[in-house]
């Protein structure tokens, strides 16, 4: 006997297919669970979606094994699932594909088989770029036929290639299967607690503190220290973990077992645990803070709909340094107390530390961090004790909206306006954002989007009632809001006021900050030394020859970088057009900007430490915190950085924020260049004068002083610059008020590209008054790691068509023409609903 299932497979195809599965395997709990089953000869994972008794085919092959005891999707989770892949237009098995981690398939089942050989050049490339990719390739190619990845590791010396792997995946070289699933190992450690009789009596335990104090002070520390976590959480205390925290050892622990006062054990752990990344870039509980009246009146609107246990979405507008992480705070307090769950999602881990650490204080041991960074074993033990119920809060980024959270009470979505959320490659393209008001939809939970400069589609939202707005407009603590102070440069340096990228005024602000021994923070958009070369005989510019965009000269290590496509080579000083030694690097990134300061403060006889904190100065694990720890404690004076300086920090002082150059954002060929710029310059705006005690300036160089986005950055007015740009918006036809979707076209033969995206367009409705269809054109950046593009972009009225559903449909309908009629192997077509992308 046996029944037959529906089932997802990973494949961009919309459907399910039906598979047997013998009585023998078949559970109560059935639906959920992964299956390995044969497809076109291949073995693959598939989630089993619901029973399907009346199978429209008659010939079906069994499953081959059932992967789980327990489903890894709760039913929610599944509705939740599907609707992301019907709103964005991909299949449930990729939706389900994403909402798992990576590491849940142990490498040892996966086997990888070359598909695709690189060219020569491809693969001399790839040996001077990734080195360690290419060496895996050769390895791979020495095999006829698939290889486990377990075999390949012992073989290159490795202990983890999986990184090298999913690249190499990605640009289709390769291909992993799953061939068997081996019990994913559980890592054993030594752990220690106290014995449940002494743990329950008081006066006990104050006794053998008391005597310990006197005699031996470290085992003192350490029994207090492993009294308080136990106390505060259910997990396991590991020796190693603690003892290293208190700058101890294991022998201290050892000594208080030999009395009696603690047991040493072995516990499953988690190789989630992330000791070393919360360290001491947060020193105060914040809830022990007084809430202001602004953050009380929010905290009571959310916390009396968490005690109704509905769902309910909050759109928290808050001032830089308004305090909306201890909004967060009370509010995650009572979600816990009604013995719900929380969902934390942050834009960034990585651009984050110091918020992480702030809850972390507050909410000790109760934290699972879920992000890309992590390595595979870490995500897959992080997802492990989410889904078990150890940790009840989750703090990750975008991907983290699909945690296993059972009894999801509250989702907090922190700077809600950031792109990041959105996914560009591979499908799901979602917005966790926006998912994250599906899934509390789903939940009954409450939901919070919070931001000093709200998206204008959260803000429309509030305006359409579907949000409740709640507002901090005051900084608590008594800080102010800095003063701005915009220097137009194209005057300054007309009046011989501009050295280099600074301005006189900023130079002097700066100047006038280091001897105070103030912090300062410095804002460039743009990493490198120059962003652009030039020969100034022959107006050569070196470009990509993958891309179509100009080389960024990196100083530091004297090369020239595509900052799309990663390819490099060593820097040239002759042009090796002409010949001439005339190459002149234009425009200015951080290094430039870090060489330039140097100079001129020196010159006015200073010395100021400063650092840099980019992508190329934090790649490694771990110097993103210390650059930022070194900030924090006055080592350095002066940070210098890219975006990854505007988000989040806290330092109270900081008195000095500069933008070397505002225009940057405002080029770009996008629709949200506007509010990228008013964003981006509110935030890095907001560093400055956190501390009530000191108050804080901002200086912002642009060639554009006139311009809105610059302006109401200027009177620190979220609603001069929210009435302006809707306004516009609503003229030409963008969201707020239409929705906007990207379909991209690509491939390695341009006529090839050309071809297809305007045979797509043909069968889109042309006089339609619900949608506009633009394109086939060239975008900003017409080719791309070797391949040409077109777009078509498809606006849809929300009023008119408020679902998107009659957009669907017509996209769906010109799909179907499309891949009866078009050759699809040598051209990628991707559909990008709600896009964020620029074009
Ligand atoms: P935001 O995220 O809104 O920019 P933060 O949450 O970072 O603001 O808070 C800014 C600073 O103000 C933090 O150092 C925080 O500890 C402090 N703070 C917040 N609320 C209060 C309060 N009610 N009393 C005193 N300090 C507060
Ligand atoms: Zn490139």
């Amino acid at each position: 006997m046996s029944r037959t299932f529906d089932l997802a497979v990973a494949l961009p195809q919309d459907t399910l297919y039906t598979y047997i599965i013998p009585d023998d395997m078949i559970t109560e709990d059935i639906v959920g669970k992964r299956a390995l089953v044969s497809f076109n000869n291949r073995i693959l994972t598939a989630v089993i979606i619901r029973d399907n008794p009346e199978p429209k085919f008659a010939k079906l092959k069994p499953i081959t094994e059932i992967l789980d005891d327990k489903p890894v999707f709760s039913d929610t989770m599944l509705k939740f699932a599907g609707f992301i892949a019907k709103y964005y237009m991909c299949s449930l098995g990729e939706v389900l594909k994403a909402a798992l981690p990576r590491g849940i398939s142990p490498k040892s089942a996966l086997s990888v088989t070359i598909i695709n050989m690189p060219s020569d050049s491809e693969l001399i490339n790839m040996e001077r770029k990734a080195p360690k990719r290419a060496l895996l390739l050769h390895t791979l190619a020495e095999y006829e036929g698939d290889v486990s990845v377990s075999k390949l590791e012992k073989q290159l010396k490795s202990k983890s290639i999986t990184v090298q792997l999913e690249s190499l995946e990605e640009a289709g070289y390769i291909r992993t299967e799953q061939k068997i699933e081996l019990k994913t190992k559980i890592k054993i450690m030594k752990a220690v607690r106290i014995p449940n009789l002494l743990l329950n009596d008081e006066i006990q335990l104050r006794h053998i503190l008391d005597s310990l104090d006197k005699k031996a002070p470290k085992q003192s520390l350490m029994f207090a220290n492993i009294l308080a976590e136990s106390q505060e959480s259910d997990r396991a205390i590991i020796i190693a973990d603690i003892s290293r925290r208190l700058h101890s050892d294991a022998s201290v622990v050892k000594a208080l077992n030999k009395k009696g006062f603690v047991e040493i054990y072995e516990a499953e752990t988690d190789r989630s645990e992330q000791e070393e990344e919360f360290s001491k870039l947060a020193v105060k509980n914040e809830r022990e803070l007084t809430l202001t009246e602004e953050q009380k009146n929010a905290v009571d609107k959310i916390n009396s709909k968490i005690e109704e246990r509905i769902f309910a979405p909050f759109l928290l507008h808050g001032i830089t340094g308004s305090g909306k992480t201890l909004v967060y705070i009370h509010a995650i307090t009572k979600t816990l107390e009604t013995g719900k769950t929380v969902l934390i999602l942050v834009p960034e881990i990585s651009l984050t530390p110091q918020l992480i650490d702030r809850f972390n204080i507050v909410f000790p041991g109760r934290i699972a961090l879920l992000h890309s960074r992590m390595s595979a074993g870490q995500r897959y033990d992080a997802w492990r004790s989410v889904r078990e119920g150890k940790c009840n809060i989750v703090l990750g980024v975008r991907s983290a909206i699909f945690a296993p959270l059972d009894n999801l009470g509250l989702i907090i979505v922190d700077e809600e306006h950031e792109p990041t959320y959105k996914q560009d490659s591979p499908a799901p393209r979602y917005n966790a954002r926006d998912a994250a008001i599906i899934r509390a939809k789903f939940e009954n939970a409450v939901v919070v989007l919070g931001s000093a400069t709200p998206s204008l589609e959260s803000m429309q939202n509030v305006k359409n009632g579907k949000y409740e707005l709640l507002e901090i407009m005051n900084r608590a603590d008594n800080a102010e809001l800095p003063v701005i102070k915009i220097i137009d440069s194209f005057d300054a340096k007309r009046n011989g006021e501009m050295r280099g990228a600074f301005s006189k005024d900023l130079i002097f602000a700066i100047a006038d900050r280091v001897k105070k021994k103030d912090g300062v923070i410095l804002f460039q958009n743009r990493r490198g030394f120059s962003p652009l070369t030039q020969c100034s005989d022959c107006g050569h510019i070196p470009t990509c020859c993958n891309c179509e965009v100009s080389m960024t000269y990196h100083k530091r290590s004297n090369t020239m970088v595509c900052h799309y496509c990663g390819h490099n080579f060593p820097a040239y000083h002759t042009c090796p057009e002409c010949g001439a030694e005339k190459l002149q690097e234009l425009g200015s990134g951080t290094e430039r900007i870090e060489d330039e300061l140097s100079e001129a403060l020196s010159e006015l006889g200073l010395s100021a430490s400063i650092e840099r904190m980019d992508l190329d100065t934090t790649s490694k694990k771990g110097a993103h915190r210390k650059i930022l720890h070194n900030f924090a404690t006055k080592k350095t004076d002066i940070l210098i950085g890219t975006q990854m300086v505007a988000k989040g920090l806290d330092f109270d002082h900081v008195t000095l924020v500069g933008v070397i150059n505002a225009d940057l954002q405002l080029y770009h060929q996008d629709f949200r260049a506007s509010e990228r710029t008013f964003q981006l310059l509110t935030q890095v705006s907001g560093r400055s004068g956190r501390s009530g005690s000191k108050k804080g300036e901002v200086i912002i160089q642009t060639s554009h002083s006139e311009n809105e986005a610059i302006q109401a950055t200027g009177r620190n007015s979220y609603k001069m610059f929210f009435n302006y740009e809707l306004n516009h918006r609503s003229t030409a036809n963008y969201p707020p008020f239409y929705s906007f979707s990207i379909i991209e076209f690509s491939g390695k033969r341009e006529s090839d590209v050309i071809r297809n995206s305007s045979g797509f367009v043909r069968y889109l409705p042309k006089d339609n008054d619900s949608i506009i269809i633009c394109g086939p054109t060239e975008p900003a950046i017409p080719r791309l790691r070797k391949n040409y593009r077109r777009i078509i972009t498809v606006r849809a009225d929300k009023q008119k068509d408020p679902s998107g559903n009659k957009m669907k449909y017509y996209l769906k309908y010109a799909l179907e023409f499309y891949e009866k009629n078009f050759s699809t192997s040598n051209v990628k077509m991707t559909i990008d609903i709600d896009s964020y992308s620029s074009i």
